[in-house]
């Protein structure tokens, strides 16, 4: 499955609307497909993934910072700098989500969600 595609009818969102519709909402929440209406939701399994490979560089921001520090940028600068560098990659990575069909059985409450 390609990422950020409706499963169901093969639109492909553009990572402007894919940025704009999911990354500042409710991470989970389903919304109907634009093309075709199909009831989707974000892969949590892979979210969480990519959750992990976005963030993880944030611990390198310090180390980032000295770096360009070395150019002779002023610390102020080169904190904003690494800073920028590493959301970039976090909105990178986000990209990579991927999109489900959102199957009735799952919706049910009080059950716990089938892993396919
Ligand atoms: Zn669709």
């Amino acid at each position: 499955m390609k990422s950020r595609t409706c499963p169901n009818c093969g639109y492909k969102y553009s990572f402007g609307l894919h940025l704009r519709k999911h990354f500042f909402q409710n991470v989970f929440s389903n919304w109907n497909c634009k093309n075709c209406g199909a009831l989707l939701t974000v892969d949590a399994k892979r979210r969480i993934i990519l959750a992990i490979v976005g963030i993880a560089p944030a611990a390198l921001i310090p180390y980032l910072a000295s770096y360009f520090r070395g150019y002779y940028l002023a610390i102020e600068h080169a904190w904003m700098l690494a800073i920028f560098l590493v959301l970039t990659w976090a909105v990178f990575v986000f990209s990579f989500d991927r999109f489900k069909l959102v199957e009735p059985a799952k919706t049910t409450p009080g059950e716990e969600p089938q892993k396919s």
